[in-house]
């Protein structure tokens, strides 16, 4: 599908139009070359290439005696090169000794070697008179491959510590590094999108509607005196459309739109992030009226001075003050206005959301029923989809979904009906993009022993069984034993959208999630490792529940709800963390001994589902109750529930 237009990725070919071209790196690779070429020209030119190596006797019987010798080098007091007389150079058997070097001279004809300190070899160069001269030299040879080492490595430093910037820079100059990284969408790539793409999300788009309004026509604004917001905050989970509602905003206004996340102003050089705000706010006065959009800006607007144990958050904080600088510097009138997102607002700096920068925030939230059906027909539009595709269903099946989610199910229900060489894109792929999404892909030719399967048919069947006499439970859409991602079966619950949860509903929920475990416990007398995610569901639950719902007699109404992310102090005494250790565990053991004995009341129902998972391994609502009756309490939505009967059962 086409949506993924939407995103600002960083990969995002528009961008390429925005910078300068050209890859240097290309350079330094050349530089590197040539510094090599250069020192092997001099190593191979200057070396002594051609001489011949003979004995020492040879050169005293043969060179020596016939005077053919005109003086000789000891280099290195081992080595010895023998240079020859002019007349020996003539002679017919010297000729081809006759070598001029490169850099001028001759090269010598023969060499030899002597031991080191050879006294005799001295005396007798005495004697004979034979001209002789020492000469210390770098053993070239001997010393090359270190040399090419260290060439190597600093060209491969080189290399490396350009492209790091380089990269970071798409592929410019070490001289933007302070530049701004921001992608510009204008004239000649102009945002496509309009509010007619953004679904749901009514009150956010009436909220920014406004911003579009001034930016046609500032005038109209101004003129009574008024003055419009500098900023807007777009605060909500990711995925729920946010990046897609400043684009439409920018879309609608027909204006230049910069785009870059806040993680772009972050670099290891002090100053760099600071340096880039400037010159982002520069470039948009030059294009304005115009939008910058920073997403994800709690990478640079987290408070300061919080969490600062390492010192090196600097960096972050210079940048966020110069962020705050340039918000004071321009006014409203310049029509450049500054959209942000984020999915922390608790961390931001309180500085940054004063009136007169982002002083009008906006929650995006995660869709209800309707939006997610609004959601559905925006991205289904593209799709050819089959008459039996019910939107309504979808969005009901598809509770705590965001908009990101819903275009994910879309792609993956047309990728599957492909697959299957469908025309059309029917309800069937549609719920299995919904069980993709949510729980991975199947893993249908995942070896699982026989053993193991019957394991999971009972931790799943005990889940369900818990599930289904339980007052509080949510209703059951079905179970599966078909592995699926990291699980190895999984039962589908239909969640209630409600914001509040009461003791008993959260104390049922506990319960089912210890089912498993318990069924294991109770049927097959042994427990596994299956049960490790309920369990940590179950500790997070509880330890909610006492520290931050206060849903503890012996603790209180106390709430430590700390929005830091990692507290290192405990905000309360070791007695009571004693206690609140003891509650937890009292309160967990209670829940499983529950869980157990409504086991083993209806033992019969968790046999008779763990034997049908066995033999279908896919067990749907309608199925269940046929096993083992009605559920006793009333499932809030029966329809949505038994809609999920795939039509080939
Ligand atoms: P966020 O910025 O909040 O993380 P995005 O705006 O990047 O989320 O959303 C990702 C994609 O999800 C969008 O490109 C769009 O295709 C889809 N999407 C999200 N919310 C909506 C919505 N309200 N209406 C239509 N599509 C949406």
């Amino acid at each position: 599908m086409s949506e993924n237009n939407f995103r600002f990725d960083n990969n995002d070919s528009s961008k390429k139009n925005n910078r300068p071209q050209g890859n240097p790196n290309n350079l330094y690779w050349v530089y590197g070359l040539i510094l090599l070429f250069i020192l092997f020209s001099i190593i191979l030119l200057d070396s002594n290439k051609g001489e011949e190596e003979i004995t020492q006797q040879r050169f005293w019987n043969e060179l020596v005696k016939n005077n053919y010798v005109d003086h000789i080098v000891i280099v290195n007091e081992k080595n010895v090169e023998v240079y020859l007389t002019r007349e020996a150079l003539a002679d017919e058997k010297y000729k081809k000794y006759n070598q001029t070097r490169v850099f001028g001279g001759n090269n010598p004809a023969f060499t030899f070697r002597i031991s080191q300190n050879d006294r005799y070899f001295y005396e007798k160069l005495d004697k004979t008179g034979v001209v002789f001269k020492n000469e210390e030299r770098a053993d070239y040879l001997k010393d090359l491959p270190t040399y090419i080492f260290l060439i190597g490595t600093i060209v491969l430093l080189w290399v490396f510590f350009f492209r790091r910037i380089g990269n970071g820079m798409g592929g410019s100059q070490i001289f933007n590094i302070g530049k701004s990284r921001a992608s510009l969408f204008d004239k000649e790539n102009r945002v496509k999108v309009t509010f007619s793409d953004v679904a749901g999300l009514e009150e956010a788009k009436q909220e920014v509607v406004e911003i579009v309004e001034f930016l046609k026509n500032p005038q109209k604004f101004t003129r009574l005196g008024g003055r419009i917001p500098k900023g807007v905050l777009l605060v909500g989970p990711p995925g729920t459309g946010k990046t897609l509602l400043a684009k439409a905003v920018a879309g609608e206004a027909q204006v230049p739109f910069f785009s870059l996340s806040g993680s772009d102003f972050v670099e290891m050089f002090v100053g760099v992030g600071a340096a880039r705000v400037r010159d982002l706010f520069k470039q948009a006065k030059e294009k304005a009226p115009c939008i910058i959009f920073i997403d994800e800006i709690d990478a640079i607007g987290r408070s300061r001075g919080r969490n600062n144990f390492t010192g090196g958050n600097d960096e972050r904080e210079n940048t966020l003050n110069q962020l705050l600088v340039e918000m004071d510097g321009f006014n409203t009138d310049s029509g450049v206005i500054l959209m942000a997102a984020t999915n922390r607002p608790d961390i931001l700096d309180n500085a940054l959301l004063r009136p007169g920068r982002f002083d009008r925030v906006i929650s995006v939230d995660k869709p209800d029923i309707k939006e997610r059906e609004a959601i559905f027909n925006v991205h289904i539009q593209k799709l050819v989809k089959a008459s039996n595709v019910d939107v309504h269903t979808l969005a009901a099946q598809t509770p705590g979904f965001v908009g990101a989610d819903i275009m994910n199910v879309c792609n993956e229900a047309a990728l599957i009906a492909a697959r299957k060489n469908k025309n059309a894109v029917e309800m069937e792929d549609f719920n299995d993009a919904i069980d993709r999404v949510t729980s991975g892909l199947e893993k249908k030719n995942k070896i699982i022993s026989p053993e193991e399967k019957r394991l999971i048919a009972y931790h799943e069947a005990g889940h369900a069984v818990a599930g289904w006499f339980l007052e509080h439970a949510d209703p059951i859409v079905k179970i599966s034993i078909i592995p699926r991602g990291n699980a190895g079966g999984y039962v589908s619950f239909l969640p209630r959208e409600t914001m509040l949860y009461n003791t008993e509903q959260l104390t049922d929920k506990v319960c089912v999630s210890l089912g498993g475990r318990a069924a294991e416990d109770i049927a097959l007398g042994t427990i596994s490792t299956g049960a490790v995610s309920d369990l940590d569901y179950v500790t997070k639950i509880a330890y909610s529940m006492v520290t931050i719902y206060g849903m503890n007699e012996n603790v209180g109404n106390i709430s430590f709800h700390d929005k830091d992310d990692m507290p290192l102090v405990k905000p309360y005494s070791e007695a009571l963390a004693e206690i609140i250790d003891r509650e937890v565990y009292k309160y967990v053991q209670a829940a499983y001994e529950r869980v157990k004995n409504l086991l083993r009341e209806h033992r019969d129902a968790l046999e008779k589902l763990a034997q049908a998972l066995l033999e279908k391994e896919v067990l749907y609502n309608v199925e269940i109750e046929k096993l083992i009756g009605p559920r006793p309490y009333p499932n809030w939505s029966t329809s949505v529930v038994n809609s999920f009967m795939p039509s080939s059962r």
